[in-house]
């Protein structure tokens, strides 16, 4: 749709010494949509995904969140100002319980340090009342009651899938980014998982950019899909485009 769009990469370099990992990267996200971000190996995807989370800074080029910069704040501010992420490898403290992974979600947002209030849960509950309303909220939405209490480590892979997205979505983002979600799904699990993204932008109306290898989750999901290849943005356009434009055939025929 029109406005200004939810984020804006601009012309992004990002240089590890001699490689050039991101070339003059553009693309925009646009409010409510679901971004599919796909190529080969090493083509760039999780070098992107951390300038969007802060955890890298560009060497050359911006982004922009609603029109504003980005660059000038540090990543433990990513969360509070609306961009929440998931981690390609599951990430929660399996000690601890669902419920307790949610509201380290929570406190991610809040202006206070993240990392202190985590260490501090469950003792001190900053904003309590208002936070475990919406963890329970979550609970509810992603169907996750019957297992709220139990530590994380014993849940089928798909659950602890699950707990991850809900500690994403416990910071009420606007722009939610999937770093690999589909990775060590099987079938059933991974067409669940399209159901569910597509459920979070439909009824949260949160913005995703989903990173993914799974060609058939990203084809059936996406809006648009952005396709890069050594570091450069080869083609964009809606999911049936992308698959017929034959610099991204090569690109995965040539096994890239
Ligand atoms: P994959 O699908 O395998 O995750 P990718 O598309 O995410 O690949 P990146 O991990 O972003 O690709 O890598 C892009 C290029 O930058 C590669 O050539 C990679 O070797 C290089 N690269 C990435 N991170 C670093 C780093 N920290 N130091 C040096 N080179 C890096």
């Amino acid at each position: 749709g029109g406005g200004v769009p939810v984020i804006s990469v601009k012309n992004v370099t990002v240089r590890f010494g001699g490689i050039v990992a991101l070339d003059g990267v553009e693309f925009d996200i646009h409010d409510g949509e679901i971004l599919g971000l796909i190529g080969p190996n090493g083509a760039g995807k999780t070098t992107l995904f951390n300038c969007l989370s802060r955890l890298y800074t560009p060497n050359e080029g911006d982004v922009q969140l609603h029109g504003k910069t980005i660059l000038d704040q540090p990543a433990h501010r990513i969360a509070g100002m609306g961009i929440g992420r998931t981690f390609q490898n599951v990430a929660s403290f399996s000690n601890l319980s669902v419920r307790d992974n949610i509201r380290v979600g929570a406190h991610s947002a809040s202006k206070s340090d993240p990392v202190s209030d985590a260490l501090r849960l469950p003792w001190v509950r900053k904003g309590g009342e208002a936070i475990d309303a919406n963890v329970n909220e979550l609970i509810g939405w992603l169907e996750l009651e019957d297992v709220a209490d139990l530590p994380v480590a014993g849940l089928p892979f798909g659950t602890q899938k699950r707990v991850e997205l809900a500690r994403a979505l416990a910071t009420d983002p606007k722009l939610l980014l999937l770093d690999e979600p589909a990775g060590g799904l099987n079938h059933d699990e991974v067409h669940e998982l399209g159901s569910l993204i597509r459920k979070v932008r439909d009824e949260r109306g949160v913005t995703v950019l989903l990173v993914e290898h799974h060609m058939a989750l990203v084809m059936s999901v996406s809006d648009r899909v952005v396709v890069m290849n050594f570091g450069r943005k080869i083609a964009e356009g809606t999911p049936e485009e992308v698959q017929k434009n034959p610099e991204v055939v090569a690109a995965y025929l040539g096994g890239g």
